[in-house]
């Protein structure tokens, strides 16, 4: 099938720049690329596009090679993305379905930018990758770099919860926990990156990154028959998930392939609310800050806490091209929306997806979201990764011999068997 050109430009200043190698930032304002599709005229239509989705025989997000700006070949053998969208029927008056995405290799969405990420670096000869994390980009990068045969490295700020840590370690990756901040990692890594034969996956600023996410905005609007919800709600910390998933249904609809664009809601953690804050006094007849407002984030969403989002033009951008919002909940919310998941659908999500319930039911609440509003929103990322915020199922039940049978004592089995290693 015939294929479409691409072309890098910049998302403040537009500059376009030529495609070849990886770029990561504009050669003119050092702002972050965006990765433009060229249409011409051997350029496959709506319709075979959609014939090539439908034809797929691949269940995860290779299925929509045909709008990804490289080969599946170099893609890793793992199924990233092809995750479930989780009808939950009636909830408090919206109708609401979750993306799982706790599904993906490495439990969160993260996966699907370094899926693609790797594809590139691995087309371009790169032998190993490099990204600066809180936690999940960096667990993604180690499991994915394993099955593709790459050396993986992550800079990491000592907050990085233990669970993240353990599952960076396990895949084998270099890690560096340094004494700073995710932007003190963040700068740490791009330098690291120096080298050619090393490609760095830090958010946003490689654009590739966006790329992956859009899947996920492809895989909703097919589950629903190429129609789209009223609200995507989306956790935001560097934005990248927020301009992705923007960039995924605006496609489509360029393409003619939806008929409409969801509104986005970003949900921001209180004390990481960058994003919020530039929303609130954005206005498109002034030129964008260049950095975004500094926040000194001290939340449980240890997946958003950034203090300068590293994809904010690309975020406000996709706020303002869906007509979206942003909401910010406090922790308390947040704790009290991952145990709601957890207990009535069954779905156990971080705190840093749960932030997204806790936006809903704000939302709803402030009558932003309308009753009858069909919802979709994104579980980014699974709770087993940051346990230790919820005290009451990491404290050991009190009653827990109260519960055994008569005649039952602890031990009474004797010794647990123990295997050794081969
Ligand atoms: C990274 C992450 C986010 C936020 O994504 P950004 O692109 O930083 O806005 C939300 N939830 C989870 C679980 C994440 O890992
Ligand atoms: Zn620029």
């Amino acid at each position: 099938m015939p294929s479409f050109s691409y072309r890098y430009t910049c998302v403040r200043c537009a500059t376009p720049q030529t495609w070849g190698t990886i770029r990561y930032r504009c050669h003119v304002c050092g702002q972050n690329l965006r990765i433009q599709r060229k249409a011409d005229a051997d350029s496959p239509s709506a319709m075979d596009i959609v014939t090539t989705f439908r034809e797929s025989e691949t269940e995860g997000m290779w299925r929509y090679v045909a709008l990804l700006p490289v080969e599946a070949h170099w893609g890793s053998r793992l199924r990233v993305g092809g995750t479930p969208l989780i009808d939950c029927g009636d909830d408090g008056g919206v109708r609401l379905r979750i993306k799982d995405e706790a599904r993906n290799p490495s439990g969160s969405l993260k996966d699907r930018a370094t899926e693609l990420v790797l594809a590139v670096a691995k087309r371009a000869g790169c032998t190993g990758a490099v990204t600066a994390s809180t936690g999940n980009a960096g667990a993604s990068l180690a499991c994915i770099a394993a099955a593709q045969a790459m050396a993986a490295t992550v800079v990491v700020p000592a907050s990085t919860p233990f669970a993240k840590l353990a599952q960076i370690r396990a895949y084998g990756a270099n890690v560096y926990e340094i004494g700073g901040t995710y932007d003190d990692a963040f700068e740490i890594a791009e330098r690291m990156a120096d080298d050619a034969l090393l490609c760095c996956r830090n958010t946003g600023v490689n654009p590739f990154t966006r790329e992956g996410k859009k899947t996920c905005a492809y895989e909703i609007a097919e589950a629903m028959a190429w129609h789209v919800p009223d609200w995507v709600i989306v956790p935001t910390g560097d934005g990248n998930i927020l301009s992705g998933i923007a960039a995924g249904f605006l496609d489509l609809f360029a393409l003619g392939i939806t008929s409409a664009i969801p509104r986005l809601m970003a949900a921001q953690a209180h004390s990481a609310d960058s994003i919020a804050r530039d929303w609130t006094t954005y206005d498109e007849t002034v030129a964008l800050p260049v950095s975004p407002t500094a926040v000194t984030p001290n939340t449980v969403a240890d997946s958003l806490s950034v203090s300068q989002p590293r994809d904010h033009f690309a975020a406000l951008h996709a706020l303002r091209a869906t007509r979206g919002t942003c909401v910010v909940v406090n922790d308390e919310c947040i704790a009290a929306a991952s145990r709601t998941l957890a207990q009535r659908f069954g779905l156990w999500y971080e705190p840093s997806a749960a932030a997204g319930y806790a936006a809903l039911q704000a939302g709803f609440a402030s009558g932003r979201i309308q009753t009858g509003a069909e919802v979709v929103l994104l579980g980014t990322g699974s709770g087993l990764k940051s346990p230790q915020c919820f005290d009451d199922v990491t404290r050991p039940p009190a009653c827990a011999l109260a519960v055994l049978p008569e005649g039952h004592a602890p031990g009474e089995h004797g010794p647990l068997h123990r295997g050794t290693c081969p």
